[in-house]
């Protein structure tokens, strides 16, 4: 019997990304040779846990909720009371004016990305994308039938290259995805940058009468180093969605929570919210997890304690500097993204695996020639794996 499946699928089902492989390989390599000779750094899993008042607000309303409410469906949009809390609190911190029907609760920035890309995009409408970028965004495009367009990265800085955003910004883009904190450069745009970024697509949705929709994706709002200031997209462009998740700030990326904000500068913000609604009817996602939507509501003001993060990336950046390695400083996240000794990214990669250092080739996120480290380990991997970034900057000559 011949089975025809969806390929794409099967594809999508069968290939691991790079990530995910080298993962598995480091997990492999620590049970040959112990876990603490292997530096990994290929993974972005939070390594602080989330504060305590996290599992005593679950605790309690375990306790004291009605059990066949807590466990019942929410509202398809998310809890009423969970999305007006989620409004106060951006509110009070972005002195904005939001109701709660302006939230749509979502499992994690994922969803809410497909949910964004689903609602907005016909078959064959393009979606901007910004390299080095988080590899999944083609995937979840694509998947909502719409075409990624990739703009090269600017390497000096990790801002944007306007000139090639302006040559790719065709009639038939419905929409710009950015991620600042970056993963995987760490990078936070400069207000310079938002401003520039705001004024070209507001040029060209009135050149090409209709809206180009900027989707700020915001896993890393809150993981930012010492004053390092992100800017909030929608004070600055009124066709703004945000994607918010609670994975890093609160190291909760298997509850599965998040939400898209559609604000009411957004052009027919109660369509454009329908459609992220019916977006994530049609993908079946239901609504977001009960307990934890009630949890990160309560929760929203705290974070995990965010400061191991800052202090990997100070001795990671001035041990990789000193070594002879060209890195961007990040501005905030837990990733750092320094140029390969080498102009093959994933052969640097190899020989880094050699020294038991896992590092994630930038050919994954649209940038070759360089690698990803993800620092979201305890401090004292990061002094131990000094001495292998050493011997490998050795092996190209840099002493
Ligand atoms: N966007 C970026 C840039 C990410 O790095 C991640 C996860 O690592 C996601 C989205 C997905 O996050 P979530 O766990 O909230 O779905």
């Amino acid at each position: 019997m011949s089975i025809c499946l969806n390929e794409k699928m099967v594809a999508l089902g069968t290939q691991r990304s790079v990530i995910r492989e080298l993962f598995e390989y480091g997990k492999q390599k620590a049970a040959e040779i112990g876990a603490e000779n292997v530096f990994d750094f290929s993974i972005g899993n939070p390594s602080v846990p989330s504060p305590a008042s996290v599992n005593e607000t679950a605790a309690k309303i375990l306790h004291e909720m009605d059990p066949v409410l807590l466990h019942g469906y929410t509202s398809a949009q998310g809890d009423a009371g969970v999305r007006a809390m989620l409004a106060d609190c951006v509110n009070r911190r972005f002195h904005t004016s939001y109701s709660a029907d302006q939230f749509y609760m979502t499992a994690g920035a994922a969803a809410a990305l497909c949910c964004c890309f689903h609602g907005l995009c016909n078959a064959g409408d393009k979606v901007i994308i910004f390299a080095p970028y988080f590899p999944e965004y083609t995937v979840f495009a694509k998947g909502a039938g719409a075409i990624p367009v990739i703009i090269p990265a600017d390497t000096e800085a990790f801002q944007i290259d306007f000139t090639a955003l302006e040559q790719a910004l065709t009639p038939d883009v419905k929409a710009v995805v950015v991620n600042s904190p970056n993963n995987p450069s760490g990078v936070v745009y400069s207000q310079d940058t938002v401003k520039k970024l705001a004024e070209i697509l507001e040029a060209k949705s009135v050149e090409y009468h209709h809206p180009i929709y900027l989707i700020s994706d915001e896993p890393y709002r809150e993981i930012v180093f010492s004053d390092t200031d992100v800017p909030f997209l929608p004070h600055y462009y009124n066709n703004t969605l945000v994607c918010y998740s609670w994975s890093k700030s609160l190291s909760l990326p298997g509850e599965r929570m998040g939400y898209v904000l559609v604000p009411t500068d957004v052009q027919s913000h109660e369509l454009v919210y329908a459609a992220i609604a019916g977006a994530g009817r049609s993908l079946g996602y239901v609504n977001a997890p009960s307990l934890f939507q009630r949890v990160c509501a309560a929760c929203a003001d705290e974070t995990s304690d965010l400061t191991v993060y800052e202090k990997n990336k100070d001795i990671l950046l001035t041990g990789l500097r000193s070594l002879g390695y060209s890195v961007v400083e990040p501005g905030g996240t837990f990733y750092m993204f320094p140029r390969s000794l080498e102009a093959d990214d994933t052969a640097f990669a190899e020989r880094a695996k050699a020294h038991n250092l896992l590092l994630v080739p930038g050919c994954g996120f649209g940038c070759p020639g360089h690698v990803r480290i993800s620092y979201c380990v305890p401090t004292k991997r990061i002094e131990a794996a000094m001495p292998a970034f050493e011997a490998l900057a050795k092996e190209y000559g840099h002493s």
